[in-house]
């Protein structure tokens, strides 16, 4: 579904992304592990169209993305969950899931946003109210909602268990390991390795902008470089 081949990316003269090769295959869930500062985020806003990549392609469902801007990536079929949530605050709840829903004007989006609220009853309770005023959780919720609101094939999911207590950041893997029953392709990247890595079919260790390691997720959790590296263990 997507590929990703020699990818590239700077900020001003300091290149951050030194030749990134990734897949993700249909219906998958893969994750990019990594420390603060590995370049992970940088890696999904090149996806996403909003970083620019200096060399290297991104293929996906068959064609170049590398000359389509962001605003017509969503259309394509990507959409993101960006790092830090970046709701609306001062919106309501509704209101940000509509924004999600932007490309669309028929009826399904009624029933998207039914699915949303079975998927996330509290987003249901909290509908009309302004997401500013959501728990942190919540607001993750409203984030990966709102995304899905695109019909994404691929969701991108930036650090969805960040700042998070435990009891919610299980709650938001196993939220992101039931998008599979829903036949869309996650690319999940995560400081929480061990996390990201049970709920993932196959992962990415990356570090200072390169990929070091990648392979079945239940082989690098096994690994005893990522044991002692990711999961202190
Ligand atoms: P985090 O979990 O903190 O988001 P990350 O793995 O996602 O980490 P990036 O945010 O992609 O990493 O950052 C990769 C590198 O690029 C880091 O060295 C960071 O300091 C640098 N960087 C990120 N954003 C900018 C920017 N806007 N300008 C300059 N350098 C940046």
């Amino acid at each position: 579904m997507l590929t990703v081949e020699g990818l590239r990316s700077r900020y001003g003269r300091i290149e951050v992304l030194h030749g990134i090769d990734l897949e993700v295959g249909s219906g998958e869930i893969v994750t990019v592990v990594g420390a603060n500062g590995a370049g992970k985020t940088t890696l999904l806003r090149c996806l996403s169209g909003i970083q620019p990549v200096s060399s290297g392609s991104i293929v996906f469902r068959g064609e170049s993305l590398n000359s389509v801007p962001a605003y017509r990536r969503p259309a394509r079929g990507l959409a993101q969950s960006p790092e830090g949530r970046q709701i609306f605050t001062n919106l309501s709840v509704e209101e940000n899931l509509r924004l999600g829903a932007f490309l669309f004007s028929d009826d399904k989006v009624e029933r998207d946003m039914e699915e949303a609220f079975v998927m996330f009853p509290v987003l249901r309770e909290k509908r009309n109210l302004a997401a500013g005023g959501l728990s942190g959780g919540q607001q993750q919720m409203l984030a990966i909602a709102r995304a899905l609101m695109a019909r994404p094939s691929c969701l991108l999911l930036d650090e969805p268990s960040m700042g998070l207590a435990p009891i919610l950041v299980a709650q938001i893997f196993e939220v992101v390991k039931g998008l599979r029953a829903l036949n869309v392709t996650v690319l999940l990247v995560e400081q929480n390795a061990f996390g990201a890595l049970s709920i993932a079919d196959r992962g990415y260790v990356m570090e200072t902008g390169r990929i070091t390691m990648s392979g079945p997720a239940k082989d690098l959790i096994a690994d005893e470089r990522i044991r002692e590296a990711y999961l202190g263990i």
